[in-house]
């Protein structure tokens, strides 16, 4: 698939995983890709790319794609295949029945961070004015949605505060619960040359990640915290910053809210905060805790790049807050080479979020009980708008399980293999009365379905994503959509048959809609983007070009908030019967559940998940390398291969979760975020044990 002959057409556009956000010029003849070039004018990328979206874009054209719609009146039948009209009627008319005998909130969607911002934004438009009630959540729901809350609470945006480029500027960084190499290896290698000009590097997580110890770099201080503990050592630092008085006071007393900061302040105070007390349970020496707070806060400009290990806790959001609290103290914020980072999963991730689906805010993050906002909103749609909150994606799955919820629209999102508990997922799809999956494989989820959509990749249309820096990029159609059909214009169809009107004729349409509607987007357009190449929101008559950097003057919130950050244990604790704590992540070749790169031609992709655990529980287990090992939790078990490996402290064990066959999510339970739902992924108590080749 590389290199099959001399390109005919090609355009610039996005590449679709991760949330690095990469341009790329996409080369075809016909409508085959023969090439993906890096664009060297790409600002997320400056010309260079990882594997992934250079070389596993073969799926586009894979065999499995479905390029008709099909429906079935119950989950025994078989698949018929329909035209598109009758797919779209026959969807109306079960969600419009399902409301008419069981209410208006029995239905929603789920929206997916895959799909573009104005794909995202229709399916929000079609729930709030065609179903009428709020039900819709992104799949941001079950990564980052801590984030939205920590960081909107904290500093007042639900986003990342600088550009990748600043980086290049810091003289500190701090990695916290995210493995970039592997993830966001375009700007782990960014994040690599400023490491090997000599900045100084601090990594907080359970697991030894490769930029502990890799070519010429190695890090100052690796803190290998127990898994669910994030908040206590987080506390940890602070208090040694507070202790040993090396907090910013100028920047606290410009910048920041006098009242809550005096508060925080006899909090993180309290003794039991001190590295010491805290060790009991992050496991990490009170030494390395301490150099680690004097270097961050001393060491010049200090950068702070988190992931997924951070946000999919029971204390997600308040480790975010922990993570702003510790930047604000430190006056490491609003400039270049500093700054509260996250490092999204999915590509368009902040654009989902971005775009208002979520059960209680609008696009823009604009709660739904504000009349003002609803009434911008209804007047531009030209219907009344439910001001109570709709469900969260947990709360959509417990009443489909309780009965109360029967019919869903799911686009791009295979929830039955990448939400946690999946025997709890699949007793919720089964309940329901229509499930409609909008994908481009037959995913897992659509086992339970009664209507596939077609959907179509990002060769195959219009629109934007937005990056974790809050860089808004086109994507562009360089192939006809597979099914005759692209996404928003299912959307639009279905949206139309439900009785809520929807004449877009090109997706710039719909960004000319959210420009519109949303203060932060106000100068956004495809001719903007087309021009600049890319623009980073806010974009409006104060930033006409765009925002690199956030909260460079003041906050967005006006002043910063430091939050109490009390630490709760986790639940999910090792015990007698589950005595290690497992975690999961990525590895380079592959991408979440790996619907797209285990169908790509290259073989080196399709590795498979391993469990890797330490040679002393190894040994006490009685496991060898290579073993089949059974993994049971109080949600179900499953079985991998063992991987020995001193990466893993002793106590934890660490798997991917790319394959459907081995499914870590079977194991993970529904603790989820106190804020936000998030799930608790990162920590799971499990039994392990030498099992036979299944
Ligand atoms: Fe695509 Fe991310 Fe790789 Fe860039 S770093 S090419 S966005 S997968």
């Amino acid at each position: 698939i590389i290199d099959a002959g001399v390109p005919e057409h090609s355009a610039i556009t996005t590449c679709a995983y991760c949330g690095v956000g990469c341009s790329f010029k996409a080369e075809l003849r016909g409508n085959t890709v023969v090439r993906m070039t890096p664009n060297k004018d790409g600002h997320a990328n400056e010309g260079h790319s990882c594997v992934k979206g250079r070389f596993a874009f073969g799926y586009a054209t894979h065999k499995d794609r479905i390029s008709e719609p099909m429906v079935r009146d119950s989950i025994d039948q078989p698949w018929r295949t329909v035209s598109w009209e009758e797919a779209i009627a026959f969807t109306a008319a079960r969600f419009r029945g399902i409301q008419e005998q069981h209410g208006r909130n029995s239905v929603g969607a789920i929206t997916s961070s895959r799909c573009t911002n104005e794909e995202v934004y229709l399916v929000q438009k079609l729930v709030r004015a065609g179903f009428g009630n709020n039900n819709v959540d992104t799949c941001a729901r079950v990564c980052h949605s801590p984030t939205g809350y920590g960081l909107k609470t904290t500093l007042g945006e639900s986003a990342g505060t600088q550009t990748f480029a600043s980086v290049a500027k810091a003289d500190v960084v701090l990695i916290m619960g995210a493995n970039p190499t592997d993830a966001h290896p375009v700007f782990a290698s960014r994040m690599k040359r400023r490491l090997r000009e000599g900045a100084r590097l601090i990594v907080i997580d359970p697991r030894q990640i490769e930029l502990v110890d890799t070519a010429h770099i190695r890090a100052d201080y690796h803190l290998p915290v127990n898994p669910g503990t994030n908040v206590a050592i987080l506390n940890a630092l602070a208090y040694t910053i507070v202790e040993e008085g090396l907090q910013d006071s100028d920047f606290i007393a410009d910048r920041c809210e006098e009242p809550a900061f005096a508060e925080w302040l006899a909090f993180i105070q309290e003794p039991q905060h001190s590295p010491e007390a805290s060790a009991e349970f992050t496991g990490v020496d009170p030494e390395l805790v301490r150099g680690a707070a004097r270097l961050y806060a001393t060491g010049g400009n200090s950068a702070i790049y988190y992931g997924l290990g951070v946000t999919e806790h029971s204390q997600g959001s308040t480790s975010v807050m922990a993570i702003a609290n510790l930047a604000m103290l430190t006056g490491n914020l609003g400039r270049e080479g500093v700054g509260v980072n996250p490092l999204r999963g999915q590509n368009n991730v902040q654009g989902s979020c971005d775009m208002g689906s979520f059960p209680h805010e609008l696009p823009g993050y604009r709660h739904i009980s504000d009349a003002a906002t609803r009434s911008l909103f209804e007047s531009h749609w030209g219907v009344s708008l439910d001001p109570d909150p709709g469900m969260r994606i947990p709360n959509m799955f417990n009443a489909a399980v309780a009965g109360e919820f029967r019919g869903l629209y799911c686009q791009g999102e295979d929830v039955a293999q990448s939400d946690p508990n999946t025997h709890h997922i699949e007793a919720a799809l089964s309940a329901l009365d229509c499930l409609v999956v909008q994908d481009i494989f037959l995913n897992e989820t659509a086992k339970f379905a009664h209507v596939f959509l077609p959907g179509s990749s990002f060769l195959e249309k219009n629109g934007t994503f937005t990056n974790a820096e809050r860089r808004i990029s086109r994507v562009r159609k360089v192939m006809p959509a597979q099914a005759g059909m692209e996404d928003w214009e299912v959307t639009q169809a279905l949206a139309n048959a439900m009785g809520c009107p929807m004449t877009y004729s090109h997706p710039s349409e719909i960004m000319d809609e959210i420009a519109a509607l949303t203060p932060t987007f106000a100068g956004v357009s495809y001719e903007r983007l087309d021009e600049q190449g890319s623009v980073q929101w806010p974009c409006n008559t104060e930033s006409p070009t765009g925002t690199p950097i956030m909260h460079v003057d003041s906050f967005v919130r006006g002043k910063g908030y430091f939050g109490i950050t009390e630490f709760v244990p986790t639940e999910e604790r090792a015990n007698r019967r589950f005595p290690l704590l497992l975690t999961t992540g990525r590895i380079l070749s592959q991408y979440n559940v790996g619907a797209q790169t285990r169908r790509t031609a290259n073989t080196v992709w399709h590795e498979e998940d391993v469990l890797e655990i330490h040679p002393h529980d190894a040994e006490q287990y009685g496991i060898s390398e290579q073993d089949w090992v059974g993994i049971s939790s109080r949600a179900g078990d499953t079985v991998l291969r063992a991987a020995i490996s001193e990466r893993v402290k002793p106590g934890v064990v660490y798997t991917t979760f790319h394959h459907p066959v081995s499914g870590a999510n079977v194991v993970t339970t529904d603790n989820s975020d106190w804020a936000t739902n998030c799930p608790e992924y990162k920590v799971t108590a499990v039994h392990v044990e030498k099992v036979a080749e299944p």
